[in-house]
This record gives C-alpha cells, sequence and structure tokens, in this order.
C-alpha cells in the first residue's frame, strides 16, 4: 500500500502516522522493528544534517530493502531549505519530501514549494508545505518555551491553492525540543484548517501531552514528528553501556537500539 494509501485511510480511521528520525543504523532499525512488531505503518525521517551524516542514497536504498522484504515504513526528507536538496532525495528515492519554505517569505515560499511539488509529483512523490514558523530545535532545552507563530486561515488556504501540497506542516503550539513546560496545542486553531486537503503534520511531538496528541488526532492531525526524545533514549542507552569495560559496537549499541525500540512503540500505541 503506499504512503498516500496510508495517510487518507489514517485520516478516516483518526489515527495518525509516526515520524521518527534516524541517523545511524540501530536507530533505523529500532524504529522498523517496533513498526514491524506492531503492524502499524511508518515514516522515517532524516534531516538534511541526518541524510548527510547517514547517506541519502544508503538511507533510501535500505528503506527500499525493507519495503521490498514488506515493511510498511517510507523515507521522508525533513525540513530540505532548498530546492536542490530536496530534488536529490527525490532522485534517489525518498519516498517523500518535506520543503520548508516558513523562513521564506510567504510568496517566495508559495513559488518554491510549487516548484518542488511540480518535480515531485512527476515522480509520484508526496510534497509537505510549511507555512508558519514552528520554533525550537531537536534537543533539551531548560529555557521557557519560544513563542509560536500565529497564521492567519486565509494564508494557509492561499498557500494550499497555489502548491498543492499534499501534506502541510503548520504551527498548531507543539516547538521542536522539548522544554521545562509542555507546550499548548492551539485546539481552535486546529480545528479551523481541519477542513482543508492536505494532511495536517504536528512538529516537535516531543514533550506534548499524550492527551494532548490524542486530541489532536481527532481533530484531524494525520502525522506525528517525533525527534528529541528518540535522541535522549537513545543516548541514554549508550551512556548505560560506556559504563561498562564492552567494548564492541554492537554490544555498546544494544541499549540504545532497545530503549529506541520501547520509545517508538509507546508512541506508536498513542497515535493509531
Ligand atoms: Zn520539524
Amino acid at each position: 500500500m503506499s504512503l498516500k494509501r496510508h495517510l487518507q485511510k489514517a485520516r478516516k480511521d483518526k489515527k495518525a502516522i509516526g515520524q521518527f528520525n534516524f541517523s545511524t543504523l540501530d536507530q533505523l532499525q529500532a524504529i522498523l522493528s517496533s513498526s514491524v512488531s506492531l503492524n502499524i505503518p511508518v515514516i522515517v525521517g532524516t534531516s538534511v544534517k541526518e541524510a548527510t551524516f547517514f547517506g541519502m542514497a544508503e538511507a533510501a536504498t535500505l528503506v527500499g530493502y525493507y519495503q521490498k522484504k514488506g515493511a510498511k515504513i517510507y523515507l521522508n526528507l525533513d525540513h530540505g531549505r532548498d530546492i536542490e536538496t530536496v530534488k536529490k532525495a527525490i532522485d534517489v528515492g525518498y519516498n517523500m519530501v518535506h520543503f520548508d519554505g516558513s523562513k521564506m517569505d510567504f510568496e517566495a515560499n508559495i513559488k518554491d514549494t510549487k516548484r518542488v511539488v511540480s518535480y515531485a509529483h512527476k515522480k509520484g512523490i508526496l510534497v509537505e508545505g510549511e507555512v508558519g514558523y514552528v520554533p525550537g530545535q531537536s534537543a533539551m532545552n531548560k529555557c521557557d518555551l519560544p513563542d509560536v507563530d500565529v497564521v492567519a486561515i486565509e494564508d494557509v488556504v492561499c498557500f494550499v491553492k497555489n502548491t498543492n501540497v499534499d501534506l502541510i506542516a503548520l504551527p498548531f503550539g507543539s516547538v521542536h525540543g522539548i522544554y521545562s513546560q509542555a507546550p499548548k496545542i492551539k485546539f481552535k486553531f486546529l480545528k479551523d484548517v481541519s477542513r482543508i486537503k492536505p494532511f495536517l503534520v504536528l512538529h516537535g511531538g516531543s514533550g506534548v501531552k499524550d492527551d494532548d496528541i490524542k486530541k489532536a488526532i481527532k481533530l484531524g492531525i494525520t502525522k506525528i514528528n517525533v525527534n528529541t526524545e528518540l535522541r535522549m533514549a537513545w543516548r541514554d542507552g549508550l551512556k548505560q553501556s560506556l559504563k561498562s569495560s564492552e567494548y564492541a559496537p554492537y554490544s555498546l549499541l544494544n541499549k540504545s537500539r532497545s530503549n529506541v525500540e520501547s520509545r517508538v512503540k509507546e508512541k506508536l500505541l498513542i497515535f493509531w
């Protein structure tokens, strides 16, 4: 089944597909095995930095290999900010791309997103666009929550009409990274945009309360991105392993892998 079909089915059944990022093989294997054991589709994401570390073609080849074996796993380029990088991901076999023009001015964002969509759709690849900036970074932060952009519904409608994106990331109140307080989801805004055609994407899924996530899915969120929580689980596992005198990588990374696997499973059971 194609990613588009999975998204359509998820929206109809009021479920969401999780996107989990990776930059190492053990993380990718952990996400895959959570998805396979629960029989729930997943999107795996690489930011540009993660893709540079892992290799774009390598990521696409491996995910393609898992797909041939029957896994419901799909690869997305997360926050691609220039057209060339996004095109490269499409050319090497990514299943979808997220073009993030949210830092550009509105007209330029529409123009460039439109170009990405026309290139991607010729090859049957889905495009996620973004309007309004989702702040923060995928890291642990002790400072206060940053302010979240407010976007007018008319701008969202105008963007969708002009670009024909398949998915759209909007500032729903969540932020990238984990902060001392949990972010508050803007349910009213979510309700107001829930009638638009593209699938709605919630970035910064780490640190949002489970009940808020469930409510957001009921109101129309179809894809949720999680990164920071997985990075923390991976790091905690490694820290624990490094306390032993072990030096074989396969032993050292075991705990990281199982930590990531359990965290992804927890998320999938909330989202699906
Ligand atoms: Zn994001």
